[in-house]
């Protein structure tokens, strides 16, 4: 049975049973009832499924492994943790992870000013706020506000302008000072596609000068009781664990120096983000080279070291890592609108009296193929059509030839895949490669995964249903937008080997996991299709609910979003039906069929539209 990769990406959150995944939690639902309860509600298209007590699982998974890692070292330092909001702002994420984080003491990291409101608003008041990034004197005005609403915040400094604009504020706020820290440029960064933000020629963080710069600007200032912290951040998804211990080793160092040079209360490493994900679906390709055990360790360990050595206390540890926390909490569910291959199908065939040669040979093959001539009849046949297709652009055989061409060659490769089932050798995958089935899925990769698009960023990806059936079609999947690039294409390294269904009798669902990380904001409205309907999943002993439903934006919202008036809208719709028809009825009936689509979203619909759908306001 293919598990597609579930014991490698899924830890444990998801397993197989009776052939269907389910959330490996309490009453253990399968993901396809799910769908289906939600699918009753009379919503279609694609759904985003978040499941709280999987963001409960990462973040208590995160403070008992340091805590246990702490306690073997006897370390004196306190372990803190910020989720940084621009992994996922989504309400549907934050309101549970703020709650779920309550007794954590768990915070929040903004790098915005938006985002800096959020953390005002939703955080829990005593549990961190760290804010990162550029700052114009605004957001550091907000910072300071943020100090007097009583949140524990830290502004940490990008640049000297930063600390500047801070002294000035010092003075109209009475004595509120936010925490400062100081964000410290690394010769060490780390490696992968998302590792710019560390290294010497990073964007951000302090030199060893400007560093110095600073503490005398603080000290001058007397405010260097409130420099607290230091900060670096070397990259998101680090997956090699040697160049963290480089960054650390460099960091406990200045730690220890910019004490010595005074900064009494300077007691807090921030060590950033970057705790990689394992997005692999298959052992020999492995991401990350660490697990979050052996992470907590070297962190502990060498800052321990570094502190006993240099002779300060142990710091305080900080940790704002995003991806870890977010990226299992969300399942992208996308159903299957079509096979391609589909369309080919032995009832279509329109044999003649008279074929050509080589029609009839390739109808020969097709009624003889079996498993001991599979292989041989399959490459014969892809020849036919090869040669067969050249005859059609030079004129010698008709359109009627080649779509029998075409369609006996489907039904022989078909017949081919599922003799050779049992087989796995190379050339099987080879010829899958050139055989790819086509799913079409009722999504937009633009919208719902544009790290794959952006970054080429493999998410798992498996059916919901038929675990326990042959899966032998090589896939490659496409979406629904008018764009080439919309397509997850057959990878002979990564095969990815889906069911031959079919979607008259039964309904067959693709799920994308791990896409609760960054997909969601910096999915983008290619061809209007909007973030999709999402649902949180709240699961007990006995069954789960449905909470937090929240539908697609339908058309006027997705309109009105990019700047259209949605009433001029409706009135240019509304005059051009008057000037068409002259029936105050027909344009009754019209403009009401229109008014129906306007308040739907935009993705494809599988039921044929009944009549007396029209006929009320829905
Ligand atoms: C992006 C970012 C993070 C989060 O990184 P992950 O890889 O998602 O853990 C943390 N801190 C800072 C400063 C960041 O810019």
């Amino acid at each position: 049975m293919n598990r597609y990769g579930i014991d490698i990406w899924g830890k444990q959150h998801f397993d197989i049973k009776d052939g269907k995944i389910v959330v490996n939690y309490r009453s253990k639902p399968a993901i396809i009832d799910i769908v289906k309860s939600v699918r009753k509600k009379d919503i279609s298209g694609p759904i985003l499924l978040r499941f709280p007590h999987l963001i409960q699982k990462q973040i208590s998974f995160l403070y008992d492994t340091f805590s246990k890692v702490q306690k073997e070292f006897h370390y004196k330092g306190s372990f803190n943790a910020v989720f940084p909001l621009k992994v996922n702002q989504y309400p549907g994420f934050v309101k549970n992870l703020v709650k779920i984080g309550k007794p954590y003491n768990y915070g929040l990291e903004a790098g915005s000013k938006p985002e800096l409101i959020l953390a005002m608003s939703y955080n829990n008041i005593g549990s961190p706020i760290t804010v990162n990034g550029f700052k114009d004197n605004e957001m550091i005005v907000l910072g300071f506000l943020a100090a007097k609403m009583g949140h524990n915040i830290t502004l940490t400094i990008e640049g000297i302008n930063e600390l500047e604009n801070i002294v000035e504020n010092a003075k109209n706020f009475d004595g509120v000072v936010p925490n400062i820290g100081l964000r410290i440029r690394l010769h060490s960064s780390g490696i992968g596609i998302w590792a710019k933000s560390g290294g010497i020629n990073s964007k951000f963080g302090l030199t060893s000068s400007e560093l110095i710069t600073a503490i005398e600007i603080l000290k001058n200032n007397n405010l260097l009781p409130y420099f607290k912290m230091i900060h670096f951040h070397i990259g998101s998804q680090i997956e090699d664990i040697a160049p963290l211990k480089k960054a650390l080793r460099e960091a406990g160092n200045i730690f220890a120096e910019l004490k010595k040079m005074g900064a009494k209360n300077l007691t807090s490493i921030n060590l950033g983000g970057g705790l990689a994900v394992e997005y692999s679906q298959n052992e020999d390709s492995f991401h990350k080279n660490y697990s979050l055990e052996e992470y907590a360790n070297d962190v502990v360990y060498l800052l321990q070291d570094i502190a006993k050595r240099k002779n300060v206390a142990e710091p305080d540890i900080f940790i704002e890592s995003g991806r870890y926390i977010a990226a299992s909490h969300a399942v992208l569910i996308a159903p299957v609108l079509e096979l391609f291959s589909k369309e080919y199908s032995q009832k279509l065939l329109r044999l003649k009296e008279k074929n050509p040669p080589l029609v009839s040979e390739l109808y020969e093959l097709y009624k003889d193929i079996n498993k001991k001539n599979a292989l041989e009849f399959l490459h014969d046949s892809l020849d036919h059509m090869e040669s067969l297709l050249t005859l059609f652009d030079l004129g010698y055989i008709d359109l009627e030839d080649r779509s029998n061409t075409e369609i006996l060659v489907n039904l022989i490769i078909e017949k081919a895949i599922k003799l050779l089932a049992d087989k796995n050798h190379k050339e099987l995958l080879s010829i899958q490669d050139r055989v790819q089935e086509k799913y079409l899925l009722n999504f937009s990769l633009f919208q719902s995964l544009p790290d794959n698009w952006g970054l080429k960023q493999n998410f798992p990806v498996m059916p919901l249903s038929k675990l326990n059936e042959t899966n032998k079609r090589s896939a490659s999947l496409w979406d629904i937008t008018c764009d080439s690039d919309g397509e997850i294409s057959f990878d002979i390294k990564n095969p990815l080997f889906l069911h031959d269904v079919n979607l008259e009798e039964e309904d067959y669902f693709l799920a994308f996991f791990l896409v609760g990380a960054y997909q969601e904001t910096m999915g983008m409205r290619h061809n209007l299709f909007a973030h999709p309907t999402e649902v949180s999943i709240d699961i007990d002993e006995t069954s789960f609910a449905l909470n937090n439903i929240k539908e697609s934006k339908d058309i006027l919202q997705i309109l009105d979003e990019i700047g259209y008036d949605k009433n001029e809208v409706i009135n240019i719709l509304k005059e051009k039906i008057k000037l068409a028809l002259n029936n105050k009825q027909e344009i009754e009936k019209t403009s009401s069929m229109i008014k129906i689509f306007l308040q739907d979203n935009g993705y494809l619909k599988t039921d044929i539209i009944q009549p007396d759908f029209f006929k009320e306001d829905k």
